[in-house]
Formats: structure tokens, C-alpha cells, sequence
């Protein structure tokens, strides 16, 4: 009688690899399981301290706004300040500071949908209506530094899908910090462009302005909720370190993306990338250059 599988040591060979190839392959299994689970513990620790930190830095900005605003109150409900032009000054006070507060807690709960994966309603959206309308709403900022807004765009750009509102929102927050951050006197510059990019076509939205640049320490963090820079602390400049975390937010839903070319003293170019339809989809004949 002979065994099919041939001598008793060849079937007992095959049996024996058999079982190790199994062994190995459980083995691998658990490595993965494991890894797996040491990973998911690493991301929950991560996000927990990410909310901690988003929550420390919330109640740290809210605070200065807050106390501003009490401590005016106060003055006032004290009859401490009888003169009509102090009473004046202190509803002045209490109003920015109530502004300020209001912006804020809207910036905030963005971003807290943003990181919650909050989605936009995305639709065909022509870019140079929007550009003008964008660049229209940061009047009031450029007369009182003294600054232009030079506006470049074809005629020719493709329409997007964008959520309008956000998209727009987020050009202003560039344009504000091109102001904000730029030397009275000098000219911020919108542009947008189609470009062939490693991705496919896109629509680039660039900012430019002459201010002082960024230091390259800075430029790792500047999208980082509540960053701010050195010299926008020691300058005193009003901000809150949320416009360009937001900006990042709205590009990344948008499946496209934001970044900066900058260097100390030569101004900065902050660059949004957004993903543009085939060549031959709607086209916006309404833009100018
Ligand atoms: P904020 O302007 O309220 O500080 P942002 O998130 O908008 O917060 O910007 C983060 C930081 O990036 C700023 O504090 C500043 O240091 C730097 N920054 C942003 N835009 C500019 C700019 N156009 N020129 C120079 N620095 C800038």
C-alpha cells in the first residue's frame, strides 16, 4: 500500500510546513491587530489633547475681549465716568470689544464644524464675481492703513465647486492679514489664474503683498489654530491666530489647498489651490485683468 501524498516522510514534511505557514500567518494577524490598536490609541490621546488645547485656547482669547468688557461696565455702572465724551469712549470700547467677541465665537464654531468634518454645499460657483465681492468687503480696512487692492484675474477662468460663502470668507481672511500685516502705503494684489499642476488643472487664487514676510520659525505653524506670530505679538497686531487655520479648513474641504511663499522683508504670497473641471467645462466670461 503505497500513500498518495508519497512516503510517510514527505506527507509528514507537507503537514508540518502546512502548520507553520498557518503559525506564521496567525502571527502576523495578532502583529497587525496590534499595531492596529496601538495606532487608534495613539490618534484618541492625540485628539483628546487636541481638544484640550483648542479648549485652553478658546477660554485664553475669549478672556481679553471679556474683561474689556466688564471692567467698562463696571466703570460706568459705578458712575465713575460722568463726562459725555468718556461715556461716548466707553460704549466705543464696549462695542469693538462686543464685535470682536462676536467674530470670534462665529470663527471658532467654524473651525469646530471644520475639524468635526462638517461638509459644504458645493455647487458651480463663476470665481470673478466673487473675487470682486471679496475684495469689495475689506474697504473699510484699506483706508484707514492707506492701502490699494490691485485686482488681476482672465476672463477667461472656469467656474469652481465651492461652497461661496466659505470661499469667500476664506479670501478675506487673506486679504485682511495682507492689510493687517503690510506697511501703510502699500498695494496687495489679487490675482487667479488656471495652471496644469501634478493633481490636473486647478484654479490658483494668489494674495500677494509687500509686508514684512514671515520667519522661516513661523512658517511651520502659521495654520495652526490660535498661532501666532512673534512679531504680530510684539507689534500688538489685533488677531486671534484663527484666520489661516480656518483658510485650511475650507480648502481641504474643498479637496484643494492652501500655501504661502514668503521670506523675511520681500512680503508674502499666499497660494489657494483648488481643484478646476476638464478644459472644455463652464467657463466665466465675466472676469477682468
Ligand atoms: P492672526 O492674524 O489673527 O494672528 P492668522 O491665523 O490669520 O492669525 O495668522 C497666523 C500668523 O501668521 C499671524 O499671527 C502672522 O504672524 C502670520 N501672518 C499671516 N498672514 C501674514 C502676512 N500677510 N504677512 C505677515 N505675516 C502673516
Amino acid at each position: 500500500m503505497k500513500h498518495s501524498g508519497g512516503s510517510l516522510e514527505t506527507a509528514i514534511a507537507t503537514a508540518r510546513h502546512r502548520n507553520l505557514m498557518v503559525s506564521f500567518g496567525i502571527l502576523l494577524l495578532l502583529a497587525a491587530s496590534v499595531s492596529l490598536i496601538i495606532a487608534n490609541a495613539r490618534r484618541a490621546e492625540r485628539l483628546g489633547r487636541q481638544q484640550m488645547e483648542f479648549v485652553a485656547g478658546v477660554s485664553h482669547e475669549l478672556r481679553t475681549p471679556l474683561s474689556v468688557i466688564c471692567s467698562a461696565g463696571e466703570n460706568l455702572a459705578d458712575g465713575v465716568i460722568g463726562d459725555e465724551a468718556q461715556v461716548m469712549r466707553y460704549g466705543r470700547l464696549v462695542r469693538d470689544e462686543g464685535r470682536r467677541l462676536s467674530r470670534m465665537v462665529e470663527q471658532i464654531l467654524e473651525l469646530a464644524g471644520i475639524q468635526s468634518g462638517r461638509r459644504y454645499d458645493l455647487r458651480e460657483v463663476q470665481l470673478a464675481p466673487l473675487l470682486e465681492e471679496a475684495a469689495k468687503d475689506c474697504h473699510s480696512q484699506l483706508d484707514e492703513h492707506r492701502i490699494q487692492v490691485a485686482s488681476h484675474f482672465p476672463p477667461d477662468l472656469p467656474a469652481v465647486r465651492a461652497d461661496a460663502a466659505a470661499l469667500r470668507q476664506a479670501i478675506q481672511n487673506l486679504l485682511a492679514n495682507a492689510i493687517k500685516y503690510s506697511g501703510d502705503g502699500s498695494t496687495v494684489t489679487l490675482s487667479a489664474e488656471t495652471v496644469s499642476a501634478e493633481r490636473g488643472r486647478e484654479v490658483r487664487i494668489a494674495v500677494a503683498d509687500q509686508g514684512p514676510g514671515i520667519p522661516a520659525a513661523d512658517l511651520p505653524h502659521i495654520f495652526e489654530p490660535f498661532y501666532r506670530g512673534r512679531q504680530a505679538l510684539d507689534s500688538q497686531i489685533h488677531g486671534n491666530g484663527l484666520g489661516l487655520s480656518l483658510v485650511k479648513g475650507v480648502m481641504e474641504s474643498h479637496g484643494g489647498s492652501v500655501t504661502v511663499e514668503s521670506t523675511p522683508g520681500g512680503g508674502s504670497t499666499f497660494l489657494l489651490h483648488l481643484p478646476a473641471p476638464e478644459e472644455n467645462a463652464g467657463r466665466n466670461n465675466g472676469g477682468r485683468s
